[in-house]
C-alpha cells in the first residue's frame, strides 16, 4: 500500500531501506524562553551562550532537509520546540517501528556538557552489550573523524568498537537499533563558539551524520 502524507495527502516516495527516527534532545526555545533547565553553555564573555535543545534541532533539521530532497524516509521524532519527554519520544519511536514495512534506527543528536571546561571532543554512545547499533555507530564515529581531524575523538574500544556505552533511556528502552551522538562540548569555549554556535560548525556536524546515512543506505 502506497504511504500518503498526513498534512497533505500526497504519495510519500522513499527509496530508502531504513526509516531513520531522529531525535533532538531536550526542548527548543518558545517566545524567547528556553525550555529546558540546564543543559546550556556558560555565557561567554562576548555574551554569546548555547542552549543545547536549540542546537540539537537545528542539527535535526538540516538531517532531515537532506533526507526530503533525497527521498530517504524519516520522522522528526520532536517536531515542536516543547521538550517531550523521554518515555513519550520512546513511546512514538516504538509506534512508528511496530506500525513500519521498513527496519528504523534512532538517531538522538545532543551536545555534551561537563563542569570543567577543559573537557572536550567528540562521542557516540549505544545501549549496552554487542547489538546493530555498535556498526552504525562507528559508521558515524569514522565519519566524524573525517571530518574533524582536529578534534579529539572519545572512545572506548575495551569492547571491541568506539562507541561508549551507556543506559540511557532511549538507548535501551527503544525497540530498533539506536545511537546517541554527544557533538562535542557546549562547556569548552572553543568547540561551542567555532563548532555549535556556527552556521559552518552545524553544517559539519550535520554532514557527518547524513553521511552515516548515506554509508547505512548503501550497505
Ligand atoms: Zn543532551
Amino acid at each position: 500500500m502506497a504511504k500518503v502524507c498526513r498534512c497533505c495527502g500526497q504519495e510519500i516516495k522513499s527509496d530508502s531501506k531504513y526509516i531513520w527516527i531522529l531525535d533532538n534532545g531536550h526542548g527548543g526555545i518558545i517566545d524567547g524562553v528556553y525550555q529546558t533547565a540546564g543543559k546550556r553553555s556558560p555565557i561567554w564573555a562576548d555574551g554569546t551562550q548555547l542552549f543545547e535543545g536549540e542546537f540539537n534541532r537545528a542539527i535535526v533539521k538540516r538531517i532531515a532537509k537532506y533526507c526530503d530532497e533525497n527521498n530517504i524516509e524519516y520522522i522528526n521524532l520532536v517536531d515542536t520546540n516543547e521538550d517531550v519527554s523521554l518515555s513519550t519520544r520512546v513511546k512514538m519511536a516504538n509506534e512508528v517501528y511496530r506500525e513500519s514495512d521498513k527496519p528504523c534506527i534512532y538517531v538522538s543528536v545532543h551536545a555534551n556538557g561537563f563542569t570543567d571546561e577543559s573537557a572536550n571532543g567528540w562521542e557516540v554512545f549505544t545501549s549496552p552489550g554487542e547489538t546493530q547499533s555498535d556498526h552504525i555507530a562507528t559508521v558515524l564515529y569514522e565519519e566524524v573523524e573525517k571530518e574533524f581531524p582536529n578534534y579529539k575523538m572519545r572512545k572506548d574500544t575495551s569492547d571491541g568498537d568506539v562507541d561508549k556505552e551507556s543506559n540511557f533511556y532511549v538507548l535501551i528502552h527503544t525497540a530498533m537499533p539506536a545511537i546517541l551522538s554527544e557533538n562535542f562540548f557546549m562547556t569548552n569555549e572553543r568547540e561551542c563558539k567555532t563548532l555549535l554556535l556556527s552556521e559552518e560548525g552545524r553544517d559539519r556536524i550535520a554532514k557527518s551524520h547524513i553521511e552515516m546515512i548515506n554509508k547505512i543506505e548503501n550497505e
